[in-house]
This record gives C-alpha cells, sequence and structure tokens, in this order.
C-alpha cells in the first residue's frame, strides 16, 4: 500500500516541503489580506502597503479578524445543509473510474438538483426577508477567519482518519507525516457507506459557496446603489454560468485528476473549502464597492467571449469523456477519432487498456482545456477593468495553477503509460498552447 502512494507523488520531498510551508504560512493571511485589500482598502495594494508602512505589524495583527459565533453558525448551516441535499436528493448512481487497487467508488449524481435547490432557496430567503445576504458579505472577514481554522482542523480529521479508519484499500501512508498530511491518505474517504467527503468538500462546500457569494456581492451592490452595474452583472452571470456548467458536469469531475488521483489532504481539501470562496470569488468582490459602467456594447461583447470560452472549456471535457464512454467509437468533430490503445499494469500487476484521443480538442495541445479555463477568467475579471492589479489575482494564480497541473499530470501519465505516453507526444507536441507551449 505504501508503494502504489509512493508511486503517486510527482514532485519531490522538497518541492513538497517548500509548498507546504509556503501554503500553511502565507495562503492563510494572503486570504485575509486579500479580502481586506478589495472590501476595505479600495482594491489597492498600496493603500495597504501605506497602512503597514504606517502602522507596523501590529496593523496586520489588528486588521486579522477574529473567527465569531455568527460566522460559525452561518458555516455550519450552511455546511448542514449541503450535507443533507448531498445525501438526500435522488439521483442517477454513477461509477467512477477504477482506482489503483482495483476499488469502482459509487456515487448518487445529484449535483444540479442540490445546486438549484441551494440558490432558489438563498434568493427565497432574501426575497421574502427571512435572511440578508448582505450579512454574509458585511462578516466576510469573520467568515474566512473561522473557514481558516475550521478547515485545518478538519484535515487533521483526514489525517487521523487516513490511519485508523480508512474507508477503503485506496489509503497509505508514504512514511512521512508532512507528506502524509499535505497530500492526503485517503483517495475516497467517506463518513458511513454513502457520505462521500470529497464531494462535499470539493463540489458541494467549496464550487457551491462559489456561486452563493457570487450572488451575495450582487445582492450587495444592489442593497447598496439601488441597481447593479452592467460590470457585476457580467462577472456574476459569467461565474454563475461556469458554475452551472461544472454541476451539470459535475458526474464528470469525479474522473479528473481532483478526484480520482489526488488525496484528501491539505492540498485539496484546503483549497477547496477556503481558497475556493475566497480567492476564486475575488473579482466579484472587488466589483461590490466599483460598480463600473461598461456601456452595453462591451458588456455583451465580454459576456459572449466569456460564455463561449466556457462552452469550449466545458466541449474538450464532455469530448474526452464520451470518447472513453464509446471506446473510441464516437464521432469526433464529425469524424471517426484518431487514437491511441494504450495498455498500463496496475498496482497489483494486472495489464488494462485505455484510450488516448488524439483529435478533436486533444489534437491541438494535451491540455488544451485550460486555453478556455484561463481565458473564462479572464473574461468575469476584466469587467473591472485597470484601475487596480488585485481583482487579476485568480487569473494570474489559475495561470500557475494550471501550468502546474499539466505537467503533473504529464508525469503521472507517463509513467503510467509509458511508450504510449511518448507516443501520443509525438503526435500532439504541445502542451497546452498548440504551436508555442
Ligand atoms: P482531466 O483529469 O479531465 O484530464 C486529464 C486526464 O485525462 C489524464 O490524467 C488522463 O487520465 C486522461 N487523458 C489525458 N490525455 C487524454 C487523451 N488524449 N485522451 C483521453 N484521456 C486522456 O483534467 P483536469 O482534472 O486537469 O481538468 C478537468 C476540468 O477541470 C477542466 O475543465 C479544467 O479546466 C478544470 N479545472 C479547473 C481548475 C480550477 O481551479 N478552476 C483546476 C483544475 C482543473 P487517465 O489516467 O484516465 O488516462
Amino acid at each position: 500500500m505504501a508503494e502504489s502512494k509512493k508511486n503517486d507523488i510527482v514532485h519531490s520531498p522538497l518541492v513538497t516541503y517548500a509548498s507546504m510551508i509556503s501554503l500553511l504560512t502565507l495562503c492563510p493571511p494572503f486570504v485575509i489580506l486579500l479580502w481586506y485589500t478589495m472590501t476595505v482598502a479600495d482594491g489597492s495594494v498600496l493603500n495597504v502597503f501605506y497602512y503597514f508602512r504606517n502602522n507596523g505589524y501590529q496593523a496586520f495583527v489588528d486588521l486579522w479578524p477574529k473567527p465569531t459565533l455568527l460566522a460559525c453558525e452561518i458555516i455550519a448551516v450552511y455546511g448542514v445543509f449541503e450535507a443533507v441535499l448531498q445525501l438526500l436528493l435522488p439521483g442517477k448512481t454513477v461509477y467512477g473510474p477504477i482506482s489503483p487497487t482495483g476499488n469502482r467508488p459509487v456515487y448518487k449524481a445529484n449535483g444540479v438538483a442540490a445546486y438549484l435547490v441551494t440558490l432558489v432557496t438563498y434568493v427565497a430567503l432574501w426575497w421574502f426577508g427571512i435572511f440578508n445576504p448582505t450579512i454574509v458579505y458585511d462578516h466576510l472577514g469573520e467568515i474566512y477567519s473561522t473557514l481558516i481554522f475550521g478547515s485545518l482542523i478538519f484535515c487533521i480529521f483526514l489525517y487521523i482518519k487516513g490511519h485508523l479508519a480508512p474507508s477503503s484499500s485506496d489509503s497509505g501512508s508514504s512514511g512521512n507525516i508532512i507528506i502524509d498530511f499535505y497530500w492526503g491518505m485517503e483517495l475516497y474517504p467517506r463518513i458511513g457507506k454513502y457520505f462521500d467527503i470529497k464531494v462535499f468538500t470539493n463540489c458541494r462546500f467549496g464550487m457551491m459557496s462559489w456561486a452563493v457569494l457570487a450572488l451575495t456581492y450582487c445582492i450587495k451592490q444592489y442593497e447598496e446603489n439601488g441597481k447593479v452595474a452592467d460590470s457585476m452583472l457580467v462577472n456574476t452571470t459569467l461565474m454563475l454560468v461556469y458554475v452551472t456548467k461544472f454541476f451539470w458536469w459535475e458526474a464528470g469531475y469525479w474522473n479528473t485528476m481532483d478526484i480520482a488521483h489526488d488525496r484528501a489532504g491539505f492540498y485539496i481539501c484546503w483549497g477547496c473549502l477556503v481558497w475556493v470562496p475566497s480567492v476564486y470569488t475575488s473579482p466579484g468582490m472587488y466589483l461590490v464597492n466599483h460598480p463600473v459602467n461598461l456601456g452595453t456594447q462591451l458588456a455583451l461583447f465580454i459576456l459572449v467571449s466569456g460564455i463561449l470560452c466556457i462552452y469550449i472549456n466545458y466541449d474538450c471535457d464532455r469530448q474526452r469523456q464520451e470518447f472513453r464512454r464509446t471506446n473510441g467509437k464516437g464521432l469526433v468533430w464529425g469524424r471517426a477519432p484518431s487514437k491511441i490503445e494504450a495498455s498500463y499494469t496496475t498496482t497489483s500487476g494486472e495489464t488494462k487498456k485505455s484510450l488516448l484521443l488524439t483529435s478533436g480538442w486533444w489534437g491541438l495541445a494535451r491540455h488544451f482545456h485550460y486555453v478556455p479555463e484561463i481565458l473564462a477568467a479572464f473574461f468575469w475579471t476584466v469587467p473591472a477593468l485597470f484601475s487596480h492589479f488585485l481583482p487579476y489575482f485568480y487569473v494570474v494564480f489559475l495561470t500557475i495553477l494550471l501550468f502546474d497541473r499539466a505537467k503533473r499530470d504529464d508525469d503521472r501519465c507517463r509513467s503510467k503509460y509509458g511508450k504510449y505516453w511518448k507516443l501520443y507526444c509525438d503526435r500532439v507536441p504541445y502542451r497546452i498552447i498548440p504551436g508555442i507551449y
């Protein structure tokens, strides 16, 4: 078991230590600083710099909101609501990919229903005066602060569970406590037979919070100004289209690296519980107090371009999954697909077959789907125009994340498929951007 775990690790221990220490020490203060800059300091990094220069280290301690009971209540009600929807809403049974030790996770595909129930409930609570989403915006700092500490405790729970009560044989230790905590131990941790922890952290808490916060920002601007600027409308619409696409395709997401390869540890779970609600939503957070007016033509141009990118990104994922589902028999861009019939050996020594698509989007570059993903993020940020850099942080971060991910995925596929992957690289030589990289 330990051996299979070691084979999963694609970064050296040194890189793991460096990234873990930086994530642990830099990301929490960054989340707080980002929130502070966007909501209090006019989105200006310079304003914050001058504030620190004049007030010293104590200024940072002072601006860090302490976790509060209200923040705990908001997070707990939201988390329990999502967990109940995940468990109780009906959905088709779907199967994940076969794991390295031969397990096949079973899921209930009720993401779209959970998404609709969440958004309708949230808007109805506001509409009927039961709960005002502006409370969330007004206490955002405390909410992030509570999430930062709460998620750390949750990751310790995952580590202990991985050691004491793993849910399946897809679990193991690398023999190094830091790597185990950081990259995680279990691939498919569950509470009981049905409650899948990664579906909860990644999809129902993390991705769902993205849509909920996008709406929150929009409602806050409306309550503050009595209207919503076209920049905010474009930003919120694009983010909602993106998250809607995500839940529409959620069962497909259960076949991706996040779920099928990355174990439940600090890297993925803390990221989904804290980083997604804070950093991913940050362009909208900025727009609340910066109601830029784009004019109808520009607003429509950005909106349509963003939707097109989200569609292309969706179509890339769909094409790969349809190709695998039909065993390479379906048409790709109206033609029979060109493909490589690869084989690989599982950790238990079994030889298995797999298909690699080398035409359609997957013939342009090996990770072409990251291009529209990054461009979509650019289009929902650009309504903020160019007065400040910080709203673009997510686009920059995403670009670095996806370039690193493409390398991690290539390394993993090379060790999985050997000569077949080399053949794929010969046929499709570019990693992300056709003709360039
Ligand atoms: P995927 O897991 O969907 O795709 C990579 C996997 O697909 C490989 O590990 C390999 O798995 C298989 N594969 C690779 N090449 C081929 C091929 N030519 N034909 C068939 N199968 C192939 O990638 P991601 O998880 O990175 O991305 C999924 C989606 O999530 C994308 O839309 C991406 O943009 C988005 N995303 C968004 C992020 C964000 O933070 N906003 C972060 C990461 C992803 P196998 O072992 O099965 O062969």
